[in-house]
């Protein structure tokens, strides 16, 4: 029987274009008060090559594009970094899984990522309180980032369940479930129609138990 249910953040939850676009936004107002380039006009590059090249180079390349320094890189990630995102918000279909899930299940969260960042966005979804515990990585060293056991481990033994008393839902077959069903838990993958990973399919051995569209579906699985 089931009695811990344990959700990733980015893509699992909310949808993590929206916060990479706040991100955006903040680097293009910085970039905007420094130089006579309009805000609006750096963002939509930024949007751009993003779209393009995908993550990694975007701030390098948005500079040469406008000619400037890329000196500038370490404050953008910087400011990308410790930017309070704006109105971003819970799938809904998150939201309904917490209502209806509260109380019968312990609920955790496990999410990897720069304690700040993943830290912000947890406040800004206004999170916190729907969780009876939430480990971020890098709060216990980066090299316990999924799909390194700790996390998994430490969440189980907070909870005080059996490894086949928990659920894992998360969006990432390269890291997410690996280590899960290694240890005996059940894991679920949520497909998300503008998901980053959703076009990915890796072998049995790092693929979920199950498969849903959407959290309306969990009750049926679990
Ligand atoms: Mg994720």
């Amino acid at each position: 029987m089931i009695k811990a249910i344990i959700f990733d953040l980015d893509d699992t939850l909310y949808h993590e274009l929206e916060y990479v676009k706040s991100g955006f936004r903040a680097v293009s107002n910085y970039i905007a008060d420094k130089y006579p380039i309009s805000s609006e006009g750096f963002y939509k590059v930024l949007l751009s090559i993003l779209k393009k090249e995908g993550r990694g180079q975007t701030f390098d390349l948005a500079l040469e594009e406008f000619g400037l320094s890329l000196k500038e890189v370490p404050e953008m990630v910087n400011l990308y970094r410790i930017h309070q995102p704006e109105s971003f918000r819970l799938y809904p279909d998150a939201e309904r899984a917490f209502n209806r899930l509260s109380g019968d299940y312990k609920l955790g969260l496990i999410t990897d990522g720069i304690s700040k960042v993943q830290w912000n966005k947890i406040e800004a979804l206004g999170i916190k309180d729907r969780f009876d515990y939430i480990l971020v990585s890098d709060d216990h060293g980066r090299e316990n980032r999924k799909p390194a056991p700790f996390l998994y481990q430490k969440m189980i033994e907070e909870f005080e369940v059996s490894p086949q008393e928990a659920v894992y839902i998360g969006d990432n077959p390269d890291k997410d479930f690996v280590t899960a069903k290694k240890l005996g838990l059940k894991t679920v993958r949520i497909i998300r129609q503008q998901g980053m990973h959703i076009n990915k399919k890796l072998s049995e051995k790092y693929e979920a138990d199950y498969e849903i569209e959407s959290l309306d579906e969990l009750e049926e699985i679990i």
